[in-house]
C-alpha cells in the first residue's frame, strides 16, 4: 500500500545566490532523494523467474536517475565509501570494473529464487549480475554485485589439533596434510525486499518503513516519501558462507548437509575470549564440516554479521560487567536478566531473515544442524527446510567461565540432549569476577 503519494515536488536544489563567495571549481547541487526521478530507472519485480523479467538492483549513487532501490551498496560500508568521497580519495563517478571477478562456482538458479515470499533479504542474482545483466551493463547501467563466491584454504588451530589427535585424516581434498581445509566461501550483503520484509516481522509495510527512518533518525527519506521504491539495501553487516564440499551438493537433498548458523562474537571468534562457547562452537562445527565432505557429504557454516546478539559490543561489554559485579557474582539465573536490564529485550538476532540463504543455496534438507538454539531451529523448520539430527558441543570444549552462559540456554528451552541444570543450579556463581 501507499505510504505517501508517489514524489513530492520538494525544491531540490540549493540557489546558486546563497553559494559562498569564492568561486567553487564545480558546483554541486544538494540533490533530495525524495525528488522524483526514476526516468531511465528499470523496474524491480521481486521473486520474478527469471533475472530480465525481475530487474536488476541499482543502487548507485552515480546516476540518480537510474536508481531502483533506497540505500546503497556495501552495507555499512557504504559510510566508509562516503568518507573516501570526501576526503578525495575515490571519485563519485568511479564504476567497478568486473573483469575476472566472476563466482568460482555456480549457485543456482534453484526454483525457490522465484518464490516471491521464500528469499526477502538478499538478491538471488546477486553473483551473477555482469553474466545476467551484460546487456544492462553495456546500457551504462552501473549495477554491482551483491554476492561474491571464490575459494580459500582455512587454517584453524583446532582442526590441526583434530588432525594430530587423529580426529580428522588430511585427505588432501577437502583437508590438506598441514590442516588447511579447502573452502568455497562466499560474501553475501544484505537487499531488502520490504512487503515481504514486513511480512516476516508481523508489522505493516508502512509502519516497517516509518519506524526504519526514525529509528534511523531519519536516514534514509525515500523509505517513507518513496513507496514505489520496495528494495532497500540496508547498512547493515551481511554474511559470509564457508562451503566445505561440491556447492551444488547443497541442494541435493541425498547428500548429507551439515550446517552452522553462527552469529558472530568478535571476543571469542577471533580472540579467544572465554566468558562465552562461540569459538568453541565454530571450531566444532567446522570439524563437523569437514568430517560430513569427507564421508562423502557437505559442510556450510553461515557467519552472520550479528554481533552480541545484534546488540553490539558496547551493549555486550557493559552486560559482562553487569553480571559479573552483581550480588551473588555471575549466575545462569540472572543471565538473560541483565541483558534485558541494559538493552531492554535480551536478543536483537531475530532469525526470521535468516534461513533466506539457505533457499538460495537451494537447501531443501539439512541432516545435522550444529546448534542448540532453538529460534534457528524454529526459523529453519518454519521456513520449510527439514532438520535430521542436531549435534550440539561437546562439554569438554565449554571453557569454565562460558558454563553461565551455557546453563542459562539449557535452562530456558535451548537444545539439549543432556540434563537440564534445576533453579539451584542456575543460582550457583559459575563466572569468575571482574579481577579474577
Ligand atoms: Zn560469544
Amino acid at each position: 500500500m501507499s505510504v505517501v503519494s508517489s514524489a513530492n515536488s520538494a525544491s531540490v536544489s540549493s540557489p546558486s545566490t546563497s553559494a559562498p563567495a569564492a568561486p567553487s571549481p564545480s558546483p554541486r547541487h544538494i540533490r533530495l532523494t525524495s525528488h522524483s526521478s526514476g526516468l531511465g530507472s528499470i523496474p524491480i519485480r521481486w521473486g520474478a523467474a527469471t533475472a530480465q523479467e525481475r530487474g536488476p538492483v541499482v543502487g548507485t549513487t552515480t546516476n540518480r536517475a537510474h536508481r531502483n532501490v533506497i540505500g546503497t551498496h556495501s552495507g555499512s560500508y557504504s559510510v566508509y565509501r562516503a568518507l573516501a568521497v570526501a576526503a578525495g580519495a575515490l571519485k563519485r563517478e568511479h564504476k567497478a570494473d568486473l573483469t575476472n571477478t566472476s563466482p568460482t562456482d555456480v549457485i543456482g538458479p534453484y526454483p525457490q529464487w522465484s518464490d516471491p515470499g521464500r528469499i526477502v533479504s538478499l538478491d538471488p542474482w546477486g553473483a551473477s549480475v555482469a553474466e545476467v545483466y551484460a546487456g544492462e551493463l553495456a546500457a551504462g547501467y552501473d549495477i554491482r554485485p551483491t554476492i561474491a563466491v571464490t575459494q580459500a584454504h582455512v587454517i584453524l588451530p583446532e582442526v590441526i589439533d583434530a588432525l594430530q589427535k587423529g580426529r580428522l585424516k588430511a585427505d588432501g581434498k577437502f583437508l590438506t596434510p598441514g590442516g588447511a581445509a579447502v573452502v568455497t566461501k562466499v560474501a553475501v550483503e544484505p537487499v531488502w525486499y520490504l512487503p515481504e520484509v514486513a511480512r516476516r516481522f508481523n508489522c505493516s509495510e508502512t509502519d516497517l518503513r516509518r519506524v526504519l527512518f526514525e529509528e534511523t533518525g531519519g536516514m534514509y527519506p525515500e523509505l517513507v516519501t518513496r513507496s514505489d521504491l520496495e528494495v532497500f539495501l540496508p547498512p547493515i553487516g551481511g554474511q559470509t558462507l564457508y562451503i566445505f564440499g561440491k556447492p551444488r551438493d547443497l541442494a541435493d537433498t541425498s547428500v548429507e548437509l551439515t550446517a552452522r548458523i553462527h552469529d558472530e562474537c568478535n571476543g571469542s571468534d577471533v580472540f579467544g575470549s572465554d566468558i562465552c562457547t562461540c569459538r568453541p562452537y565454530l571450531t566444532h562445527a567446522i570439524e563437523e564440516c569437514i568430517a560430513g565432505a569427507q564421508r562423502g557429504g557437505v559442510g556450510l557454516i553461515a557467519y552472520s554479521r550479528k554481533e552480541g546478539r545484534a546488540l553490539g559490543e558496547v551493549t555486550k561489554f557493559l552486560v559482562y560487567n553487569a553480571r559479573k559485579r552483581q550480588v551473588g557474582g555471575d549466575t545462569a539465573d540472572q543471565y538473560f536478566a541483565r541483558t534485558e536490564c541494559v538493552a531492554g529485550v535480551q536478543d536483537m538476532r531475530f532469525q526470521e531473515l535468516m534461513p533466506d540463504v539457505f533457499h538460495w543455496l537451494g537447501i531443501q534438507k539439512i541432516h545435522r544442524l550444529v546448534s542448540m538454539s532453538n529460534m534457528k531451529f524454529d526459523a529453519i523448520t518454519g521456513s520449510g527446510i527439514a532438520v535430521g539430527e542436531r549435534i550440539n558441543i561437546p562439554d569438554e570444549l565449554i571453557p569454565a567461565d562460558a558454563r553461565v552462559e551455557m546453563d542459562a540456554k539449557m535452562a530456558a528451552g535451548y537444545f539439549t540432549p543432556g540434563v537440564v541444570p534445576d533453579a539451584e543450579e542456575l543460582k550457583k556463581a559459575k563466572g569468575r569476577g571482574l579481577s579474577e
